[in-house]
């Protein structure tokens, strides 16, 4: 499937606690070629799936067995650690969205793994522009989701013409473009690109030609150390061998999903990261 990396790129790793965007598709789905990723863990983060087009079904191993469509928020907590699998099955049409990660701060990166599905989310009319609240606060508008950090994740459904969208001035900023093309304060930004805004802004002036979709993510400026190696968010290498070596050896840090799917395998360490 094509994916365009928004986030972390050089220069620029994290968007408050948002460590990680991929934006996927939009490509057609069948059922002799689906989505099929299958079981893999997850340390120290909180994965986000938000879907424009299709559907997707989530499976954990904490027994969860989700479909995701769009407009509904797929919020997995990993904590000390969780594995899911993803699958498009016997879904036929086109799929697109993006998967998120949020690095879980000191305080809560330990915890025990959880999942939430929101089928409903606050939304903020901003002109002719609709805001979904998917994490933190917005226009007066809280979403339920579980926020360990304070941060906020916005859809933005822009209509044609210009929309001042209110920001923290406490948050540092970035507008994730995921369908077509808009001017960020008058400067063009296209698909699957990323406008950083900073922080100590009151708001930014966003401006489209016709129904345009982007993501504003922000949050207060993630401090800790991090390390990011395949699918884990760590501080030390040490954590990031453990987590391997503890899937690999099928350890039960690291619980079955009910799928056929095979569980993936851990790839090499890179050097420099444990032994
Ligand atoms: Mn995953």
């Amino acid at each position: 499937m094509p994916v365009r990396r928004l986030l972390p790129r050089r220069g620029r790793r994290t968007v408050g606690p948002w460590c990680f965007a991929d934006l996927f598709g939009p490509v057609p789905v069948a059922p002799e070629a689906p989505v099929a990723v299958g079981p893999h863990p997850h340390i120290g983060l909180q994965t986000v799936t938000w879907l424009l087009d299709g559907e997707q079904r989530h499976r954990d191993s904490l027994g969860s067995d989700q479909l995701i469509r769009p407009g509904q928020l797929n919020l997995m907590t990993a904590g000390s650690g969780v594995v899911h699998a993803e699958e498009s099955l016997d879904y036929r049409g086109s799929i697109h969205g993006v998967q998120l990660w949020v690095a879980l701060p000191d305080a809560t990166r330990w915890c025990e793994p959880s999942f939430e599905h929101l089928h409903e989310l606050p939304e903020v009319v901003l002109g002719a522009t609709v805001a979904t609240v998917l994490v933190g606060s917005f226009g007066g508008q809280r979403s339920p989701a579980r926020a360990d950090s304070p941060s906020v994740g916005v859809d933005l459904r822009l209509g044609p013409g210009t929309t001042r969208v209110p920001l923290d001035r406490s948050f540092e900023h970035a507008v994730l473009l995921l369908d077509g093309e808009l001017r960020v304060e008058d400067r063009p930004v296209p698909t699957g690109s990323m406008a950083w805004l900073g922080s100590h802004r009151n708001g930014v002036t966003l401006r489209a030609e016709r129904e345009v979709r982007a993501l504003l993510l922000g949050g207060i400026p993630f401090e800790e150390p991090l390390m990011m190696w395949w699918n884990f968010v760590a501080r030390t290498a040490a954590e990031m061998a453990d987590a391997r070596r503890q899937w690999s050896a099928g350890d039960p840090r690291f619980g079955p999903v009910a799928t056929p799917l095979d569980r993936m395998a851990a790839p090499q360490l890179i050097p420099g990261i444990g032994k």
